[in-house]
């Protein structure tokens, strides 16, 4: 078995002007599709070929530091292109919209405090959303790393319901050394159904 790249459910184009379309194309045929290959370079013929992703990542500090990068960048960019759409945007309703005023007092509480984790991360990574037993937090994580992973602290582990790319191949072509802006961009392109379904997982 190897982990496949995922195709688009858009063209590179769809998200425009939020994200343009070549930095979606490299981003996607170029930087995900390598993880993808030295992901299956890394578990070829052992038995990390046989296991799901979510279970490599549980236990990923006993693994080849190759297969945290690559296994990260593969997980965390398929999360990526689901949470977002052309159609996305707006804000979350029903369940989700209740656990986010429970979890930070407003959805603009929410917004602050996740734009705050994805521009103040240093260097590359990543902001969270993390659903752990039904209660939500915002957590940024290094690298190619998530809060799926072991090598994470125990209270910001959980599952990832929605995550920005703040490596600069995420934003560079469109928006140079602007990050504030393309973190302000993204939720012009996020699929809030997509994160409600996670939520409800
Ligand atoms: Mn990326």
């Amino acid at each position: 078995m190897s982990f496949e790249l995922p195709s688009l459910k858009y063209d590179y184009n769809a998200l425009e002007p939020h994200i343009d379309a070549r930095t979606m194309e490299i981003h996607h045929s170029r930087h995900h599709a390598a993880y993808t290959n030295n992901l299956n370079a890394a578990i070829e013929n052992t038995e990390l070929a046989d296991t799901s992703i979510e279970k490599i990542h549980e236990n990923i500090s006993k693994h080849p530091v190759a297969v945290r990068n690559n296994g990260g960048g593969f997980y965390n960019h398929n999360l990526f292109w689901e949470i977002m759409s052309p159609d996305g945007g707006g804000e979350p309703s029903g369940e989700l919209l209740a656990a986010i005023n429970s979890a930070f007092g407003s959805f603009g509480s929410f917004r602050d405090e996740f734009s705050r984790a994805a521009a103040t991360r240093f260097g590359s990574g990543w902001a969270w959303l993390v659903s752990s037993g039904g209660k939500l937090m915002v957590t940024s994580t290094p690298n190619q790393d998530n809060p799926l992973m072991d090598v994470v602290p125990a209270g910001e582990r959980g599952t990832p319901i929605l995550g920005i790319d703040v490596w600069e191949h995420a934003y560079y072509l469109g928006y140079q050394n602007r990050r504030p802006d393309y973190i302000s961009a993204f939720w012009n392109v996020i699929n809030w159904d997509e994160v409600s379904k996670r939520f409800r997982k």
